[in-house]
């Protein structure tokens, strides 16, 4: 059992305890502070416009947010089709039901195309639509969409026990069979996370997006990349989407948009698609100036080139460093991600999870190493993810897999 003695202070990767203790936090809160805690650019901006004026009408909030998004369409490549946005939600769960009213009410169709592990929220709707099943089994969710969920690029434990690349990225080609056989052939959209990160921290194989892409195309379907988790700098660059080759025509962006963990999302998407009215999707607080005060000072740490370039470097590093712990320790099966978003799968000596084991790492790491890990691989736990906050040091990067091997080490025996 963790002990349950309060944090009061946090800076940067570290959090401070009330027993003064100091852990370091190695998940970025809820892999929401992408410039780690208490950053003081942000949290100035943050002060500033609370003092000045805390909230208007979205209506009236217009022009700050037409000057936010001016500033998150910058952060896309060059090519992106995306020149607009929606900014009237709080939570990624939300921004992603904003995405799905968008695509029914603009192709007039139903059914949204998930994949197998994936986590799109836990309002009813993206609940249902989800593909991470553990979270829906005790209720039956609202399907105002209808979701047809199909196995994902998992190629560690490939659904279709195929490997890459000779298996031709079958899991994409059978996705035609199952909207011909499994659905009602009215497919609004498809939804995708650049790397699957509740589902286990999966990273698809190279060529992947873009077949999902032409899959798309073929079936008249848009695509959406929920980058709740990916999105602002977290892959190294503005967009998991850029880092990854996506072409989407809608992204959903929470979690780090503004930094230092205000709730706030934003939905991206193609001018023609901005068909939904102010009446069809606003909350009370959803064009908040709080949120964009400090998505903004995020934004302009965020889209420097060297920020990201910096960015890149230490997620190489880190990926090596990683890939030389698992060369030492059996009990890692895989190691993959990308840019500061790694996720280790613990195994037995057999190959199969093993969830006694990455849970007892992550307590080690916190009881002794006051390291903060978290666990994911939809409910069940047996992958550990390792996502500092994107101002993260090379000497921390250091720290956080010297303690992690230190966790490791400490739970040999537990298999
Ligand atoms: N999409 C993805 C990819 C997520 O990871 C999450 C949250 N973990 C959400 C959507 C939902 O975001 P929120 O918790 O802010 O509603």
């Amino acid at each position: 059992m963790n002990e349950l003695a309060r944090f009061i202070k946090g800076k940067g990767i570290r959090l401070h305890r009330e027993d003064g203790e100091v852990f370091i936090d190695a998940e970025s809160g809820t892999f929401n502070l992408s410039l780690g805690h208490s950053h003081p650019s942000v949290v100035d901006a943050a002060k500033r416009q609370i003092e000045e004026l805390l909230h208007l009408s979205a209506k009236d909030s217009q022009p700050y947010v037409d000057e936010l998004l001016t500033e998150l369409l910058s952060m896309l490549p060059e090519g992106s089709t995306i020149n607009d946005g929606w900014f009237r939600d709080l939570t990624g769960s939300s921004a992603v039901e904003c995405a799905i009213k968008t695509a029914q009410k603009f192709t007039d169709r139903n059914t949204i195309v998930s994949v197998f592990l994936s986590h799109h929220g836990q309002s009813s709707l993206t609940t249902a639509l989800s593909g991470n099943t553990f979270r829906r089994r005790s209720m039956s969710c609202t399907r105002s969409a209808d979701s047809l969920v199909v196995p994902g690029p998992y190629c560690y434990r490939c659904h279709f026990k195929a490997k890459y690349p000779s298996c031709g990225l079958l899991c994409v080609e059978k996705i035609s069979d199952y909207i011909e056989h499994g659905s009602n052939d009215d497919i609004a959209a498809m939804i995708v996370e650049p790397v699957l990160g509740n589902g286990g921290n999966i990273l698809p194989p190279p060529g992947y997006f873009e077949a999902v892409r032409r899959l798309c195309d073929e079936h008249g379907m848009l695509l959406i990349a929920d980058e709740a988790q990916t999105g602002v700098g977290r892959l190294g660059y503005g967009t998991g989407s850029e880092a990854l080759g996506i072409q989407p025509n809608i992204i959903t962006l929470a979690k780090g948009i503004s930094g230092i963990g205000i709730p706030t999302a934003a939905v991206l998407m193609e001018k023609r698609l901005k068909v939904l009215e102010p009446h069809e999707h606003s909350h009370t607080s959803g064009s908040h100036l709080l949120g964009i005060a400090a998505s903004m000072a995020t934004l302009k740490i965020i889209n420097r080139p060297e920020f990201l370039q910096e960015v890149r470097r230490k997620g190489k590093l880190l990926q090596e460093k990683l890939e030389a712990l698992k060369e030492r320790h059996n009990c890692i099966g895989d190691v993959r991600g990308l840019g500061l978003m790694f996720g280790l799968e613990i195994v037995d000596n057999y190959g199969a999870q093993d969830i006694r084991r990455s849970q007892a790492i992550i307590s080690a790491a916190f009881n002794q190493e006051r390291l903060i890990l978290r666990d994911s691989r939809s409910g069940y736990g047996s992958v550990i993810k390792i996502r500092p906050a994107l101002i993260v040091t090379d000497e921390e990067i250091e720290e956080i897999v010297h303690k992690l091997e230190r966790a490791i080490v400490t739970t040999h025996g537990y298999g």
